[in-house]
């Protein structure tokens, strides 16, 4: 049950959606944006988590639709995880949709909510992050669009009272060789201990993490130390980790020791698979 009680608004436009949130917020009511809800009502019902008043984005279509604009497709942030995996345009997003929680919530969790979760994994990030994306942020003054590493950095800016409308991603991206690697705990179906996914553009190996440090990210100096072929598997895996060691967490699901011993075999791993292709 949740403890205490809200407004629910659901409009049909993205101007409604910020001028109602606008309001709620004039008025001190604490609104949030609500895509699939499944953390907002988890952190609601233990107490960690409170608002006055949510603004349900679904009757949207520029959150709801998935369009081919020729060289690009446009996802709305309202689509599910389970939309991404049926449509399969983007196999490593798909794969990574396809690992992230169980098919019940798939069917719940939308790209925009992942992307600007609290929960520091925000996996759906890292496709993203690889493939440069294109964010579409909705706000007061209509639609603008941002590349990725401009608004996520470790987690999404979004100015105040503004929304997550949706992502364009470049085709060219789509057909490009792909790594999606996701070591848990204990079952298949958890938060990660580390999940690395990577892409491989014009011989160059991309990659991003999420898990392994309290945030979702894609290092520049790592990829650096991937590609640099002139040095051994061994040693490059040696240098990844130690480049990371000062962001490496430590949390109940393993220590920043174990992480940095399984991020070793997850690099070692992805050379050997990766470099042939
Ligand atoms: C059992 C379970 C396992 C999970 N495992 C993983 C995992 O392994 N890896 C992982 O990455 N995630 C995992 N998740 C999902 C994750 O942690 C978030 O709970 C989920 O992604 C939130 O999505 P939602 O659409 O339900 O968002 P909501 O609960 O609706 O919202 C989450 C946050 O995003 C904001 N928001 C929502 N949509 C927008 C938008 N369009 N624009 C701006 N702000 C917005 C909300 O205001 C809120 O602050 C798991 C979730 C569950 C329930």
């Amino acid at each position: 049950m949740i403890p205490f009680d809200f407004e629910y608004y659901r409009p049909d436009t993205a101007k409604g959606a910020v001028s109602v949130f606008a309001e709620l917020e004039a008025k001190g009511k604490n609104p949030v944006f609500y895509g699939g809800g499944s953390e907002l009502i988890s952190m609601a019902r233990v107490g960690s988590r409170s608002f006055g008043a949510v603004v349900d984005l679904k009757n949207i279509s520029e959150c709801t639709r998935m369009e081919d604009r020729g060289d690009y497709v446009y996802l709305g942030a309202g689509l599910t995880l389970s939309d991404l995996i049926e449509w399969n345009g983007f196999p490593l997003l798909a794969k990574t949709a396809g690992r992230i929680a169980d098919h019940t919530m798939q069917c719940k969790i939308t790209l925009g909510g992942n992307l600007a979760a609290t929960i520091i994994y925000r996996e759906t990030a890292l496709p993203l992050l690889l493939s440069d994306a294109k964010l579409t942020f909705a706000a007061a003054d209509g639609f603008q669009e941002y590349e990725i590493d401009r608004v996520f950095q470790e987690r999404l800016f979004l100015p105040p009272g503004a929304f997550l409308a949706g992502v364009t991603l470049d085709k060219r991206f789509f057909s490009l060789p792909y790594f999606h690697e996701k070591k848990t705990r204990n079952e298949k179906i958890d938060y990660p201990l580390i999940t690395a996914a990577g892409l491989k553009k014009e011989g160059a190996l991309r990659i991003a993490f999420s898990g392994l440090a309290a945030f979702p990210f894609r290092n520049s100096k790592v990829e650096k130390i991937l590609n640099s072929s002139l040095l051994s598997r061994e040693k490059r895996a040696d240098k990844v980790v130690k480049v990371l060691s000062e962001i490496i967490q430590s949390d109940l699901s393993g220590s920043a020791e174990y992480r940095k011993f399984v991020l070793k075999e997850t690099i070692l791993n992805i050379l050997d698979t990766m470099e042939g292709v």
